[in-house]
């Protein structure tokens, strides 16, 4: 399809700004914009696209899915749905952990702000830096001023606490806490990292207090971290685990999952979506959880982060690698990560920015040496043009 002649600025909000690049076409690791250039992409559609673009395993699902039945609504049960929520449970480890599917991770996160208010009790307690969404639940719940300012009143009886702080967490949390929501790492906050014991201590706090602990795991689930959930690493389990992003593989798919017993239960009329959980998406997800578990693919993850970790530190310019997994934020000397990931672009090279001096990646979980090691030789070169800048 040609769009030369629409322009973004004359259709569309400007919520995004105008984006530089159009992408067209896409198949593994790699995109192709309007013009043909080919690009090396090591965003993976914000931390989404497990198995790349393209991936045989997921086309081939999907498209046998949507022969057969594209979208039912939540008035009627589908095998999809159903074998994607048993499979929920196995990775949560629970057999009796409960499901429920929406599209989206603010969504997710509006079904937990919900679900912890059948509780009986209404303050939440969340971190400053965090990212939760933009609905008016979770950007309540979200730590971030600028992207809430203009938006006030926001929910009220929320407290937010510095991330990694359990002493501040512990004075915020009382017997009045609905629930206390963290990220195992704080993506767009620059891909921080909160101490180690951070999670168990919050568990502990939130065993004393009866708080519901809620992880949002829309950015660190589903592999990325090299686990299937990034709170694995501390051996803890949340009550509510919030997911979407790299869930649907790609297709818009979120859920919000309650683990043991202490969460409570909607009941019938009291939280629902039109599409959530379609077939489709579901199939998506399917499939690409089988491939992962199949091919030993989070393996593989462990073994590219150390491999990019190895190739980064030592370049001139970097003074941290920090995350998990194939999440991973470089940290540079100066505030110069904007200009950085537009020349990576330039070079063919996609990264993002979440804050002046922090690149984050988090490509396909499906990449090879071979593109870490291209990854290392364009991103090497940008950052010495942009520090020669
Ligand atoms: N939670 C976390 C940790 C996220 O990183 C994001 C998106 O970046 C969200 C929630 C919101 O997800 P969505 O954009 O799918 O609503």
């Amino acid at each position: 399809m040609t769009t030369k002649s629409i322009k973004w600025s004359e259709v569309m909000q400007n919520n995004y700004g105008t984006p530089a690049i159009e992408i067209s076409r896409g198949e593994g690791a790699y995109l192709w914009d309007q013009k043909g250039k080919k690009y090396l992409d090591f965003l993976g559609g914000i931390s989404t696209n497990l198995l790349g673009q393209a991936h045989p395993t997921v086309s081939k699902a999907v498209k046998k899915q949507i022969d057969e039945l594209g979208h039912v609504s939540n008035l009627y049960a589908h095998p999809q749905g159903l074998a994607l929520a048993k499979k929920l449970q196995r990775l949560v480890g629970d057999t009796s952990a409960k499901v429920f599917f929406c599209n989206s991770g603010t969504e997710a996160n509006e079904a937990a702000i919900k679900l912890s208010r059948l509780t009986g009790r209404k303050k939440i307690v969340s971190t400053l830096g965090s990212f939760h969404g933009r609905t008016i639940g979770s950007l309540s719940i979200t730590g971030q001023e600028g992207k809430r300012i203009a938006f006030k009143p926001l929910l009220n009886d929320v407290k937010f606490v510095p991330y990694g702080d359990l002493k501040s967490l512990s004075k915020a949390v009382n017997r009045r806490t609905a629930m206390v929501i963290v990220e195992a790492i704080q993506g767009e906050n620059g891909v921080v990292v909160p101490p180690v014991g951070y999670l168990k201590g919050i568990r502990e706090i939130c065993d004393r207090t009866g708080a519901l602990f809620v992880i949002d795991a829309v950015q660190t689930g589903m592999g990325r971290t090299g686990n299937w959930f990034g709170y694995e690493s501390e051996g803890v389990v949340p009550d509510v685990i919030t997911l979407a992003k790299g869930l649907g593989a790609g297709l818009p798919l979120g859920a919000m999952i309650t683990v043991g017993s202490k969460a409570p239960a909607f009941k019938p009329g009291e939280h629902g979506s039109t599409f959530g959980g379609n077939p489709v998406a579901c199939a998506a997800a399917n499939a690409a959880i089988d491939y992962i578990t199949s091919r030993n693919v989070l393996d593989e993850v462990k073994i590219r982060s150390q491999e990019l970790i190895k190739a980064l530190e030592p370049l001139e310019g970097v003074s941290d690698v920090r995350g998990s997994g194939l999440l991973l934020g470089i940290v540079l000397d100066n505030e110069i990560a904007n200009q950085l990931a537009q020349l990576c672009a330039t070079h063919g090279l996609l990264v993002n920015a979440p804050n002046s001096h922090v690149i984050r990646i988090a490509p396909p979980l499906i990449i090879k040496k071979k593109q870490v090691n291209e990854f290392v030789k364009i991103f090497s070169t940008a950052l010495k043009e942009a520090i020669d800048v």
